[in-house]
């Protein structure tokens, strides 16, 4: 059994050098051998997206220079030894020159600069916080996570290969339990070939979920900007507070209907080997934070609430559907044709309506009603849209199972008209479509029966 744990530090927990302070005396207060992980600081990344995309030369110099100055400006504020400086000055040199070089004619060649340019965030980040950590422990050193975490060729969304991951992770169990202080990047890896990869936008939870399941973690710590996963936005409800314990499956949940907390995909190497995912503010750690683990002690029927915008309800309806077979497969050939991701669905005999997720649809650069589509259906039905709609998602276990929660949901929504309601498909969530407007104090209403 080994006692490696991970730690990730977001952007935010690298936004200057006071923040990266505090996450290296955190780690400093942990008994644990850790490997830690880190992320760009905070606006870097978004910034090389920038820089990935201009095609003119004097822009790119502008985003190079302002992220090479907050880079040396962190350095300096943490009086960085010469082995950081020296790090970094080789790799401000080769951001210059992806700076300098034009936009390549093949879209592999594309694919892989950006990649390049993307990965100098977290490269510098980890030299950044290697050089804090020194302070502390001589022997700290950022090691390269290209060599260690390795995916398909996917540039820009590149998928984690565990097998391979785990094999060029072997040493690292040694070399941390005999106490070696490393510190690698999270976000970045590489092919088969060698060739650097990226693994989608906030991907160093991923990464850092990966590295636990590669070198069996006992824990994985997500130390972020928020002491932990709370029962709703806090934003929305004030007597939102943080779960000491919530389980994979409720996680996993309330990620993907809206909490921003946890990036959904990442959490599924850590379920699939069962290791327990700590997420605390790590700039008050003594605030305490939530474990996610596969069984948590209790059970409640209404854990938290989560809440997503923006929803796009479609409602098609056709009286050939009247006794007929295969309606809805030739709508959901039509809704996959134009990859269209639908969320909820509910039927009746000639219509059915489905909910629609702009983020979701608009990620492939798509609008999200292609007027196309909208022709190809209405050749068969008719169509409805309706906008500004808001997804209150109720996250618990044994909904409809156990417990009764739907009148707590329709008394919390009273007056305000409930458009569609979803249960049945998931123990663990009852989803419903209120208008936008009503939605926060919806969710204060809900809130109070937690
Ligand atoms: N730095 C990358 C991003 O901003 C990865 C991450 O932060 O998780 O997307
Ligand atoms: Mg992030």
């Amino acid at each position: 059994m080994s006692s490696t744990q991970i730690a990730k530090f977001g952007g935010t927990s690298m936004a200057d050098a006071e923040a990266i302070r505090a996450c290296v005396k955190l780690i400093e207060s942990q008994a644990a051998a850790t490997l830690v992980v880190v992320s760009a600081c905070a606006g870097v990344t978004n910034r090389l997206v920038m820089l990935s995309q201009s095609r003119a030369q004097v822009e790119r110099q502008r985003l190079g220079d302002e992220i090479i100055q907050k880079h040396n400006r962190i350095a300096e504020q943490l009086s960085a030894d010469s082995v950081a400086i020296q790090k970094l000055q080789t790799l401000h040199q080769q951001l210059q020159q992806l700076v300098l070089s034009e936009l390549p004619q093949s879209s592999l060649m594309q694919e892989r600069r950006r990649d390049a340019i993307l990965s100098f965030g977290e490269r510098c980040a980890s030299e950044l916080f290697a050089a804090c950590w020194r302070q502390y422990q001589p022997g700290a050193l950022a090691i390269d996570a290209t060599e260690l975490l390795k995916t398909d060729n996917c540039h820009g969304n590149a998928n984690p290969e565990l097998a391979a991951t785990r094999h060029c992770c072997q040493y690292l169990q040694d070399k941390l339990s005999q106490g070696a202080k490393l510190v690698t990047q999270g976000f970045i890896g590489s092919d088969e070939t060698g060739q650097l990869t990226t693994l989608g936008r906030g991907g160093s939870d991923y990464s850092a979920a990966i590295f636990a399941a590669a070198l069996n973690a006992e824990q994985l710590n997500i130390w972020t900007d928020v002491a932990g996963i709370y029962t709703t936005d806090p934003r929305i409800c004030a007597d939102a507070r943080p779960l000491p314990e919530i389980s994979f499956a409720e996680a996993a949940e309330l990620a993907t209907f809206g909490a921003k907390v946890l990036h959904p995909k990442s959490l599924k190497p850590a379920i699939e080997n069962s290791i327990p995912v700590f997420v605390g503010h790590s700039r008050y750690p003594e605030r305490g934070g939530s474990l996610v683990v596969a069984e948590p002690q209790s059970r409640p029927s209404i854990r938290a609430l989560a809440c997503r915008r923006n929803q796009t309800l479609l409602t098609v309806s056709s009286v050939d559907m009247l006794h007929a077979t295969g309606f809805l497969a030739r709508l959901f050939d039509i809704l996959a044709r134009y990859t269209i991701s639908v969320d909820l669905v509910t039927t009746s005999e000639v219509s059915i309506a489905l909910t629609l997720d702009e983020a979701g649809c608009q990620a492939n650069g798509q609008s999200l009603l292609p007027e196309a589509m909208l022709d190809e259906l209405r050749q068969f039905a008719v169509v409805e849209i309706e906008q500004g709609l808001a997804l209150i998602a109720v996250i618990g276990n044994d909904i409809g199972h156990s417990g009764d929660i739907s009148p707590h949901v329709l008394q919390a929504a009273s007056p305000n008209p409930v458009r569609l309601i979803c249960q049945g498909a998931s123990r663990h969530n009852l989803c419903f479509l209120v208008a936008d407007e009503g939605a926060d104090q919806i969710i204060r209403n809900l809130h109070t029966k937690l």
